[in-house]
């Protein structure tokens, strides 16, 4: 900012002028040091940067930006409570249709959504709503002001939630303040879903989400663990049990392989595999006990989504000399946010773009120890609409690894589906349930990657809010 804006109040300068004001930078962890440890890597605005950067906004009387979040959080509403120093304020305005700011001010990509619309984007930079979002969720918890909501008289209905993703905490968040009885069952010992499995500390820190399951827990919803449906309940039997309505928010978790010559050997993982055994088990942690990971010196990751970069990432954490990504296709057909790209390149991680795996060679004890793999180049576009990856024929070369994590997607585990009579699935073997989340069988509900397939954290929480107002005008009208 120049000396003449410098000690100016942003809001009094004409919006031509407060246009080119640049965007507060967040300030984040060196590279070379967060490259070994798992802190978390932006550190959050100061104040004094949330205000300045909030006086930035124009208060746009057609804000753009809420046409791009898919919950239609009131962003120049909040962002206004922000310039005037009410922090919490700005936090319980997002709250009203987005029950996790803290989360999503961290992991949604803004860019492609209100950041990506923001009507300063054409010509400066847009308005930072994401740093926001996290700063005043962030300064709510901190000051211990998060808001007890108030929950309307008991209506003596059960719902039961399976999967403690952010569909499942969302339902059990609005459900629990309608005056329902909620349970939730996680077949994991910890609750969150991806967001405490997946997604790494040094991108979302554990203590955030639990912080949130804690407290649904003060509002009166019973989380049950390690309680699979479909193996010690099925969704009958909870019926039997006394449920009224039950809301299926399982995800998308069963790892796609890549059906490659010596994929089943030693060292070779699956990216759930590999971030649940650091995230959730706490491989990273060298006080936790019986470590369940084997280091790897040169670690490789096959993939371009938020899944690989996490793996990599992880990867060099964990301490290995070199970690890269093998991705088939270009830079600019990465899925993974621009951000985490970004972050990992500062990191150190290496790229090889264009190339793809088509055989895994073992050492005589049944470790992997070499990669062959193939040049591609880009043809026409497929279905997805992005350019086809095409062999180039004598390309083949190899790669010495003893590490290799695959991170080319998921699809939705068949278990419930398999156990529960009358449930519909689509051909990729997702419940197929209409825009309120109503499934083919009476008195069910999905949401989330069990429905749309792997998507993101908004999207499986906004199906989440859309599905408890549906559940509950279904228990008013029993
Ligand atoms: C590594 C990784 C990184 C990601 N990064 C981002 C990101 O940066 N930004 C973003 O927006 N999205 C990201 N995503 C996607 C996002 O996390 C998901 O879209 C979102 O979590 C889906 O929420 P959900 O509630 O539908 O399911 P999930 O979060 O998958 O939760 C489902 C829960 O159901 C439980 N469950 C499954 N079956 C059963 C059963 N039979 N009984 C009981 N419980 C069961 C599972 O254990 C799990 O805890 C990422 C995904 C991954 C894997
Ligand atoms: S479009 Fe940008 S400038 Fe306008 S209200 Fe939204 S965030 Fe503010």
């Amino acid at each position: 900012m120049s000396n003449e804006l410098e000690g100016l109040m942003l809001g009094e300068l004409p919006p031509k002028e407060r246009m080119k004001v640049p965007r507060q930078q967040m300030p984040e962890q060196d590279p070379g040091e967060r490259s070994r440890n798992f802190r978390e890597v932006p550190r959050g605005l100061t104040p004094e940067q949330a205000v300045k950067e909030a006086q930035r906004c124009l208060q746009c009387k057609k804000p753009l930006c809420m046409n791009g979040c898919p919950v239609e959080v009131d962003i120049p509403g909040f962002i206004k409570l922000v310039t005037q120093g009410k922090f919490t304020e700005a936090a319980w305005k997002i709250k009203e249709t987005n029950s996790l700011p803290a989360v999503c001010g961290r992991v949604c990509p803004q860019e492609e959504q209100c950041e990506g619309v923001c009507v300063l984007t054409k010509k400066y930079t847009s308005i930072a709503v994401g740093h926001l979002e996290r700063f005043v969720a962030d300064w709510e918890r901190e000051h211990n002001e998060m808001k007890v909501p108030e929950i309307a008289p008991t209506s003596g209905k059960k719902v039961a939630i399976v999967g403690s993703g952010p569909a499942g905490l969302t339902v059990a968040g609005d459900l629990i303040k309608m005056g329902h009885k909620v349970t939730v069952f996680e077949a994991l010992h910890r609750e969150g879903g991806v967001l405490v499995y997946g997604i790494p500390e040094f991108r979302l820190p554990k203590s955030i989400v639990q912080a949130e399951v804690d407290f649904l827990a003060e509002m009166g919803v019973e989380f049950k663990t390690s309680y699979v449906i479909g193996k010690i309940r099925d969704i009958d039997e909870l019926f039997e049990d006394g449920f009224d309505a039950v809301f299926i928010g399982t995800g998308a978790g069963l790892p796609n392989f890549m059906g490659v010559e010596g994929e089943n050997l030693n060292g070779i993982y699956s990216a759930n595999e590999y971030l649940t055994r650091s995230n959730l088990m706490r491989a990273f942690d060298a006080d936790a006990e019986g470590t369940p990971i084997m280091p790897g010196k040169k670690v490789v990751v096959l993939g371009g989504g938020n899944t690989a970069m996490d793996s990599v990432r992880t990867g060099l954490r964990l301490g290995a000399d070199e970690a890269t990504i093998v991705y088939r296709r270009s830079r600019n057909e990465m899925p993974a946010r621009i951000e985490e790209i970004h972050h990992a390149e500062q990191e150190g991680i290496k790229f090889h773009f264009l190339t793809a795996p088509i055989r895994f060679i073992g050492d005589e004890n049944g470790w992997v120890k070499q990669m062959e793999c193939i040049q591609m180049e880009l043809g026409e576009p497929d279905s997805s609409g992005r350019r086809r990856p095409v062999p180039i024929e004598g390309s083949n070369f190899t790669m010495d690894v003893d590490t290799v994590v695959i991170a080319i997607g998921n699809s939705s585990n068949p278990l419930i589906p398999k156990t529960t009579s009358g449930l519909d699935t689509n051909r990729w073997g997702n419940i197929v349930a209409d825009e309120r989340g109503k499934t083919s069988r009476p008195g069910v509900w999905a949401g989330g990657d069990i429905v749309t397939g792997g998507a993101t954290v908004i999207l499986a929480a906004g199906a989440g809010k859309k599905a408890a107002r549906a559940i509950d005008e279904y228990l008013r009208s029993l």
